[in-house]
């Protein structure tokens, strides 16, 4: 295996939406937006502010509709230096769809994130990493429509595979995927984003994340802008596994993280992927050159 330069830093990534959206009743109800209170620019107002805090800049996986509803936001994110990729038009899981929708939802969603940041959009991940079941290998539509990277598949029962791979890697039409970090193995696999990394034992998961890091493994960290806002309402109508999963160890989460990711250079995905791609040429070069001589 060929060994590529290495710096201690890991991508960041945040994903754009409202403390309520889930991806189930009431929740996915075309009037979600109306009944629910919009949290959008506190929640985003506080995620800045961590990662102005760590010195952290990231790539937020945005939502088109709450694009249109809360343009400002979406400027102060990218003018903050922060990269800005899709999580969809809608949050609706990508499987909901059929194909010739959610290719119509991504180029349109893309064009109106692009429309408002003028900043070319070339990142997707699908809401609650649904480019699975039906829609597992919709990921082949996505360099014709302009994206150059996806991180929809998470390697976990359930939300994906644990047989997909752990580490960066290329599909067999180019298209980077950068999947989420898990931890454990087999049935005991649990992702570290989320109710992991508000819950699990803070040692634990720092010298975890020192690991990846140090790897440069280019496993994305996982955000939720509204999982920084304490002040949220309690979601009404859920089970108790997804009241579970959103609301567990809400509380001094912004204080958790400045703890666990202090010190770790964290960036967009964008620049993982470019510095990759330069290694990889640096490495080929030499190859080339003896060929030719
Ligand atoms: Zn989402």
């Amino acid at each position: 295996m060929t060994a590529f330069p290495t710096g201690p830093s890991l991508p960041l990534s945040l994903d754009w939406e409202d403390w309520y959206q889930l991806c189930c009743p009431p929740f996915d109800a075309a009037d979600a937006h109306d009944r629910f209170e919009d949290r959008l620019e506190r929640a985003t107002d506080l995620a800045l502010e961590l990662c102005a805090d760590l010195g952290a800049r990231g790539t937020w996986f945005c939502l088109a509709d709450q694009a249109r509803r809360h343009p400002g936001s979406l400027r102060r994110i990218a003018d903050a230096g922060h990269r800005i990729a899709l999580h969809g038009f809608t949050h609706a899981r990508a499987f909901q769809l059929d194909e010739a929708t959610f290719r119509a939802s991504l180029q349109a969603g893309k064009a109106a994130l692009e429309d408002i940041t003028g900043a070319a959009v070339t990142g997707f991940r699908a809401p609650e990493w649904s480019l699975r079941d039906s829609a597992e290998d919709w990921w082949r539509l996505l360099p014709e429509l302009g994206f150059a990277f996806d991180s929809s598949r998470a390697p976990l029962k359930v939300l994906g595979d644990p047989a997909w791979p752990r580490r960066p890697y290329r599909l067999p039409n180019g298209l980077w995927e950068l999947p989420p970090p898990v931890m454990g193995l087999g049935p005991l696999t649990v992702p570290m984003w989320g109710w992991a990394m508000r819950l699990w034992p803070a040692a634990l998961l720092r010298a975890r994340l020192e690991a990846l890091a140090a790897e440069r493994a280019g496993t994305p960290l996982v955000l939720h802008p509204w999982e920084l806002d304490e002040g949220q309402p309690r979601l009404p109508e859920t089970t108790l596994g997804h009241r579970f999963a959103h609301a567990a160890g809400l509380k001094g989460y912004g204080s958790r993280l400045r703890r666990l990711w202090r010190g770790l250079a964290l960036e967009p995905l964008e620049d993982w992927i470019r510095a990759r791609e330069a290694a990889e040429v640096r490495v080929a070069e030499p190859v080339l050159a003896e060929v030719h001589s």
